[in-house]
């Protein structure tokens, strides 16, 4: 991509608010809001309780999921007439897990300026709560439906990083159930209600988490520790060779703990295989 010139022309800025007390947002934030000449939000009555609380009156038009597309390209004639305009969202950073792709690629694609003015994100205010290990992987929100949500667990399954995931509270109890087939009882954290009055942190195995979570309500963010290969393979390896110590073929040894630790044997099969040619 083109090294893109900041001078004298009109800007699109990126505009981070709170996740939830109206106290986090940035001076640079409130003027920038104060100064431009529209503020595109996802929904106009939420963003008019901020714009209120800081007595700021720019005028405020929808830019959401379903009119992205061509909402995006009158923005950008609109920016081109001179006008400086910002994007938010209803908490948080624009563009995370939140519209505004559509708007900075059209912004880009016509040599228009993109900035940003950073505020809070929940996913790295929960990562910093967490104490689990760097580095992290913001994956967002998983899939609703179970057969596409676990088929996406399957592939970060291995992957070393926390992971960390945007959860609705009626969706969690399912969620959590997938991440326990898919990626087997690991630690876990969830934060709710960030920077509210009802603020809680929980740091607890997923097993654990999904006895506990029934009423959960609120906003929340759930971050899985990552694959840890020599915990996890010398424990599924040391099982399979008390197996075969126990008198069982190495096959059976295998379709023993697959079904024992709820694992695809193939799979198992294949890393023994490799666990022993080493
Ligand atoms: N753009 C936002 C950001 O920068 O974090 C995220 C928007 S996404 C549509 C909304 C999700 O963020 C919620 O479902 C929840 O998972 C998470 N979230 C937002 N505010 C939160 C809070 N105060 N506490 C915990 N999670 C929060």
């Amino acid at each position: 991509m083109n090294k893109k010139s900041f001078t004298n022309s009109p800007i699109l800025y990126l505009v981070g608010t709170p996740i939830g007390n109206l106290e986090d947002i940035s001076l640079r934030a409130l003027r920038i809001l104060k100064e431009v000449s529209k503020i595109y939000c996802e929904d106009t009555r939420t963003s008019s309780v901020l714009l209120r609380h800081y007595d700021i009156s720019t005028p405020l038009e929808s830019y959401h999921n379903f009119n992205e597309e061509t909402k995006a390209k009158a923005i950008v004639d609109y920016i081109k007439d001179g006008h400086n305009v910002a994007l938010i969202s209803d908490a948080g950073n624009p563009i995370i897990s939140d519209p505004g792709f559509k708007l900075v690629e059209e912004c880009l694609t016509n040599d228009i300026a993109v900035t940003t003015i950073p505020g809070p994100s929940a996913f790295t205010s929960a990562f910093m709560t967490s104490n689990m290990p760097f580095p992290f992987l913001f994956y967002g929100f998983l899939k609703p439906k179970q057969t596409e949500r676990e088929k996406e667990l399957q592939e970060l399954k291995y992957q070393k990083a926390s992971l960390i995931f945007y959860e609705a509270p009626h969706r969690l109890k399912d969620t959590l159930e997938s991440i326990l087939k898919v990626l087997g009882d690991r630690d876990c954290y969830l934060a709710r209600e960030l920077t509210k009055k009802f603020e809680e942190h929980y740091y607890l195995k997923v097993s654990s988490l999904l006895k506990e979570c029934t009423n959960l309500k609120g906003e929340m963010v759930l971050i899985i520790k990552g694959y840890q290969e020599e915990k996890i393979t010398a424990d599924k390896f040391s099982l399979i060779e008390e197996q075969i110590k126990l008198g069982l073929k190495a096959n059976a040894a295998i379709k023993e703990v697959a079904a024992m630790l709820n694992i695809d044997k193939k799979e198992l099969y294949k890393d023994y295989i490799a666990y022993k040619s080493k």
